[in-house]
């Protein structure tokens, strides 16, 4: 999420930025229809490419080493609510997929995060996200000015840290700080000191919404996921331990045979590829190992709560709860969506050690919060669900936030095909990171260029 949306603050600054030279990746001798192509991983992109490869009538395999389809779409049900452990919300912005759920009749309620709540020394202050763009601008002036200079000469700079692009400014005292502060860090899944500032005034913080009033989906985002698969019959259970280039094509080898292929579409997370589990041969060239380095996974912990009956009245669906750093935000779903669940969300370090608690260590201590914070007795849960896509070595972290090595867009490129034949896609690479939608468009993106043969 990038500070648009849901990475908040993010998107008014970058919305008039985002209109940086984009680079295009190379053209590819355009495969034809009937070739044969492996597609790894069974989430968005990998779903959307697919679908569009079989569209044109190739020959494809997708490979997905879980025992679902959806990746970080992974929906649970908590006393029939369907909460999501990854993806939540759908992006309002340029989304293709938007109209596509409505279609489906797959769009559920909104929560409104445009004006949270901020709760400091007693007192209940609603702070709209345009007040904390707006004290954004005078800091990020002159470094949007000199970063799109840059890019207009044709550079890729860099853009230092988020703490020290704001330096003094969202005073962390103040309501509109708090709020601003810990949403950033909240949805951006990462610290403001190990955060890039491409996501303030570079290319990486994609297109803005309007505003953060954004649906959730009925049955959870895994359903959508489930409700796109038209042609697609992935494999599962199915783990690919290396793409080997050959004089063909591509051959992969998985945990149960060899697959020899035209082509592959390798979805799998930055933290898959970073972690070296799919072992590329020969390695992945330079400029993708470069690019790499310049991006991390980040911790972006969610703690699912139900209650027997809301026993609880929140002036807003979003709140900050500023005198206590534990949990960044809270989201209500007792009046949106008329049930009895909250969700804690916490980014970064703090997120990261959250997820070496137990489960009963993490209920209680989100139990124990609730309880101060709300200033209420609340009955024993009735459930609950903490996520840990840090320790999940076939994710790496929640999504990709750029550190401050990161160069205006290192991510994109990842996208230059290897040998013409193996090209990476999905989240990380996407023109916004960080969404489902976006992922969607980016498994599309390989996609095309396979059949086209142009990035
Ligand atoms: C906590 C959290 C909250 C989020 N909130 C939102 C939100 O509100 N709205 C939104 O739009 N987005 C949200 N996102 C982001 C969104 O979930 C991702 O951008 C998107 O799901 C990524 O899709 P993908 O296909 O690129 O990657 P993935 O979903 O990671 O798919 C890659 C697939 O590859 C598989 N794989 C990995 N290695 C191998 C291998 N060796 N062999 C075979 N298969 C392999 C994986 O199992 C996985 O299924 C959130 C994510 C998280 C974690």
């Amino acid at each position: 999420m990038d500070i648009d949306r849901r990475k908040l603050l993010m998107g008014a600054a970058a919305a008039s930025v985002a209109a940086g030279t984009t680079s295009c990746a190379s053209p590819v001798e355009p495969l034809r229809p009937g070739s044969k192509v492996v597609v790894i991983g069974a989430g968005f992109a990998g779903i959307g490419a697919a679908e569009l490869l079989l569209e044109a009538g190739f020959d494809v395999e997708v490979v997905e080493a879980r025992d679902r389809v959806g990746g970080r779409a992974h929906t649970v049900s908590l006393g029939g609510f369907p909460a999501d452990l990854g993806a939540n919300w759908l992006r309002k912005g340029n989304s293709e997929l938007l109209p596509i759920a409505r279609k489906l009749g797959l769009v559920d309620s909104s929560t409104n995060l445009q004006v949270p709540t901020a709760v400091q020394r007693g007192k209940f202050i609603p702070v709209d996200i345009a007040s904390i763009e707006a004290e954004l601008e005078a800091p990020l002036a002159a470094p949007y000015l000199w970063h799109q200079t840059q890019m207009f000469l044709g550079g890729r700079p860099r853009a230092r840290s988020i703490s020290d692009l704001i330096g003094n400014s969202l005073d962390p005292t103040t309501a509109s700080g708090c709020v601003g502060r810990r949403l950033m860090v909240g949805s951006s899944a990462a610290d403001l000191d190990d955060l890039s500032g491409d996501v303030l005034i570079g290319p990486s913080g994609g297109d803005s919404t309007a505003d953060l009033i954004e649906p959730t989906v009925v049955g959870g985002m895994q359903s959508l996921l489930q409700a796109l698969i038209q042609r697609s019959k992935p494999i599962l259970n199915e783990s690919v331990s290396a793409v080997i280039r050959t004089s063909a094509g591509v051959q992969i080898k998985t945990n149960r045979r060899d697959i020899a292929a035209d082509a592959v579409i390798v979805t799998a997370s930055i933290g898959v590829l970073k972690s070296g589990a799919i072992d590329f041969q020969p390695g992945l060239p330079k400029r993708h190992t470069d690019a790499l380095a310049g991006m991390e996974m980040g911790s972006f912990v969610k703690l699912w709560v139900r209650y027997p009956e809301a026993s609880w009245d929140l002036p807003s669906d979003a709140m900050v709860f500023c005198d206590s750093p534990d949990v960044h935000f809270l989201v209500d779903f007792a009046k949106s969506h008329g049930n009895p669940v909250l969700l804690g969300a916490v980014g970064g370090k703090r997120g990261l050690a959250l997820e070496s608690l137990s489960d009963d260590e993490a209920r209680e201590f989100f139990h124990d919060y609730l309880q101060s914070q709300l200033g209420v007795a609340l009955p024993a849960p009735e459930g609950f669900y903490i996520n840990r896509w840090g320790k999940d070595p076939l994710a790496g972290g929640a999504y990709m936030y750029p550190n401050p090595q990161f160069r205006a867009h290192d991510n994109k490129q990842l996208r230059e095909p290897i040998a013409g034949r193996i090209l990476l896609a999905g989240e990380a690479l996407a023109d916004t990171i960080g969404y489902v939608d976006t992922a969607w468009s980016d498994g599309r993106r390989a996609a095309s260029h396979l059949i086209t043969g142009r990035g």
